[in-house]
């Protein structure tokens, strides 16, 4: 067993005792089974027990244009087909029946938590805590209409609306979500901030994803992304910033000042060709850098165990040094400091006694996790989604042998397709 405690502790026939929704006792088998008389015991020879996955970046609702449009330029792909997709088709049904998909996908690579940035999170939500998985849920705030909204008050009431409905629940974490700097003003940025301290939520947002926003945002402010933030006197250990791919040297210094969380998201930088954030001196210089999929539009799916393979193989190759995001790293950004990240440090990303049990485990008797030297090594350069065998969030199963239970996949599927006929026009 990995529990991600501090120390990285790995635990020989380890076990984990469970009541309701909290971890009550972690350690070797043979002590926990004196120690308690449990109802059920979920017996997992040969396999790793690890704290859940989290994706710290996501637009979850995005699986259902998975493959609409690929190898495009980022502006061709968001103005021609994303947005008018999304205008075209958002509603509180689509949402609902596209999370049902994230979820099925995500739970099933052995993700336990996804931080969303999209609309209709009402929709989002309900269908999370039905499928049984953990979410922070930001409600996106433009300074232009949406389908979702028309005005920047209707914007911020149906925020605050959202947080109200849903802050204090177990599994839903409500946030606020100014989409970025070239699409929220100085206004809006400044108005998320109020509401955030007012309810105690994170605030999620896209940071220095591209060259051009970094020009458009020098353009507008004279200062780049980063120190303009700064100087609105946002940036605090509640920020999640997705990307920060263009950040110089003082700007990491300000974010490791700032403490603020960073999202990365190699897969679909990659794809969309957006550039090369500079994770390995994040690190160095103490930032708290996470991992995202970013949506499945331009990823394209939400699986956290290949972005954790790529981004520790690329980084080694950009710095022309193997030694930067060794594996053990690698697995704190994926669980421990994901869940810190998203001000969840004290329920999630680690199995300790106190916190929520979401807890996975990896089948490693497996051709490609065989022999056995190293499991850090292990999950974070061979396993793959489909070798996550059991699922559990706040105490309840939610994947046993590789199948979700708490909903029906088939369905899921069926529904999907219906969608894509319906969008596709075919
Ligand atoms: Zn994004």
């Amino acid at each position: 067993m990995l529990p991600m405690d501090e120390a990285i502790t790995v635990i020989k026939n380890g076990s984990v005792a469970v009541k309701g929704p909290e971890i009550i006792d972690v350690g070797n088998s043979d002590d926990i089974l004196k120690r308690y008389d449990p109802k059920a015991v979920l017996k997992k020879e040969g396999s790793v027990i690890l704290p859940g996955l989290i994706n710290t970046h996501t637009h979850a609702a995005m699986v259902y244009f998975r493959g609409i449009a690929d190898d495009l330029p980022l502006n061709d792909w968001l103005n021609k087909h994303i947005w008018p997709a999304e205008n075209r088709w958002l509603s509180p049904e689509f949402i609902s029946d596209a999370i049902e998909l994230a979820c099925l996908e995500m739970l099933k690579g052995g993700v336990t938590m996804y931080n969303d940035m999209y609309f209709y999170e009402d929709s989002a939500g309900k269908t999370a805590k039905r499928i049984g998985m953990r979410a922070v849920l930001g409600v996106g705030i433009l300074d232009f209409p949406s389908k979702s909204a028309s005005t920047s008050d209707e914007y911020f009431s149906n925020a605050e609306t959202f947080i109200k409905d849903w802050k204090g629940d177990d599994l839903i974490t409500p946030c606020i979500a100014p989409h970025a700097l070239y699409t929220c003003g100085p206004d809006s940025l400044k108005r998320a901030k109020t509401v955030a301290e007012k309810y105690s939520i994170p605030i999620h947002i896209h940071l220095s994803e591209t060259e051009w926003e970094v020009r458009e945002v020098m353009t507008r402010y004279n200062k780049r992304p980063v120190e303009y933030l700064e100087s609105l006197g946002f940036l605090d250990e509640t920020i999640l910033a997705a990307h920060c791919i263009w950040v110089e040297d003082k700007e990491i210094s300000l974010l490791a000042k700032r403490k603020v969380g960073v999202s990365h998201c190699m897969e679909s930088n990659l794809k969309l060709a957006s550039g090369f954030a500079p994770v390995a001196t994040m690190l160095m210089e103490g930032v708290k850098v996470t991992f995202g999929t970013d949506g499945a539009a331009s990823n394209n799916d939400l699986n956290i165990l290949s972005e954790m393979s790529t981004t520790a193989k690329v980084h080694k190759a950009l710095s022309n040094n193997p030694t930067v995001l060794d594996a053990k790293t690698v697995l704190l950004m994926a669980t421990r400091w994901g869940a810190e990240a998203l001000g969840l440090g004290d329920k999630a990303g680690s199995i300790e006694k106190g916190k929520r049990a979401d807890i996975i485990t990896i089948n490693l008797n497996k051709p490609h996790l065989t022999p056995l030297y190293d499991v850090c090594s292990h999950i974070v350069y061979a396993a793959m989604a489909s070798d996550v065998e059991t699922v559990m969030v706040n105490g309840k199963v939610v994947v046993n042998g590789g199948s979700l239970i708490t909903a029906d996949e088939k369905e899921i599927l069926y529904k999907a397709r219906k969608w894509c006929e319906k969008i596709s026009g075919k």
